[in-house]
């Protein structure tokens, strides 16, 4: 199983990010490669994949973000001002399934960083001006001095499963026929396995018991988040919708997952796109 928006192939290179020789070496590497994008959305080479420009064709007055190094080569993101929103735009959906993982790896780490740049422009202490530093790694007070470093932001997403059946749900923003796993952010002071509890029991009305980790990836779209998948076992499979998250929940089983990951003609639901961990974790579920 390989999450979407894992498998980087750069080397994130924290060593140069404090070495101010070592990183004006890199800013001066005529191999250096740039990262193209209209507005947050990437763009595409014509023969597939990320469309990466040469450092010649900067203007000079971008703000660089050091993504990594492939085979010594620089790879930058240039900090543009865009706000993502919490959701994607039809345009990534497209581009999503046409990028190698490898690619939307980079993307994703990219994307992240640029919207961490833009809502970090002030000191969260004083409210000052801040500016990049370590290699855009980081943003650094001009006034208090604090030193400010990207987040991510822990999400569960899970199902809950009762003899042999797992519970799915859906939001009224979904296409139509679409279910995924219930999700939520975790809060201040809870546990992987009590968010899991607490958001099925939330979104649902379902009591859980045990919970099992499955498998993690980030997703960059609304900030920098971390999805961390999970089985939870029901104690029942009595269902109590809270209609303000969900439009509708329903226990599938696993032929009917099968189903629907194979897109087979009559299936009961669609399954969420193969980029998406919702994915990955019925897949996981199907053949445990
Ligand atoms: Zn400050």
């Amino acid at each position: 199983m390989n999450p979407g928006f894992t498998g980087s192939p750069l080397d994130r290179a924290d060593r140069v990010r404090n070495d101010a020789e070592a990183y004006g070496a890199l800013l001066g590497d005529w191999r250096a490669r740039i990262l193209g994008l209209n507005g947050l959305d990437p763009l595409l080479a014509s023969e597939g994949g990320l469309l990466w420009h040469s450092i010649a064709e900067l203007t000079g007055s971008e703000e660089l973000i050091l993504l990594g190094l492939s085979d010594g080569k620089p790879h930058f993101v240039p900090l543009v001002e865009a706000d993502g929103g919490m959701f994607r735009s039809p345009a990534i959906w497209r581009a999503l399934t046409m990028l190698p993982a490898e690619d939307a790896a980079i993307y994703g780490t990219a994307r992240s960083l640029i919207e961490w740049h833009n809502s970090h422009r002030f000191c969260g202490k004083c409210g000052s001006v801040t500016e990049m530093f370590r290699a855009g790694w980081g943003r650094k007070c001009g006034n208090c001095g604090k030193e400010h470093f990207p987040r991510t932001d822990p999400v569960v997403i899970m199902l809950a499963e009762y003899e042999g059946r797992a519970l799915l749900g859906r939001q009224s923003r979904f296409p139509p026929g679409n279910y995924s796993a219930l999700a939520g952010f975790l809060e201040p002071g809870e546990s992987i396995e009590e968010a899991v509890r607490r958001e099925i029991h939330e979104e649902a009305g379902v009591t859980c018991g045990a919970v099992r980790y499955v498998t993690s990836q980030p997703w960059p779209f609304g900030g920098a988040q971390l999805m961390i998948a999970c089985v939870a076992d029901a104690k029942d499979d009595a269902i109590t919708l809270d209609t303000d998250e969900l439009e509708d929940a329903m226990w599938v089983t696993k032929e009917e997952a099968q189903a629907a990951l194979a897109n087979e003609e009559g299936r009961r639901f669609n399954a969420p796109p193969p980029f998406a961990i919702a994915h990955s974790l019925l897949k996981h579920w199907v053949t445990a």
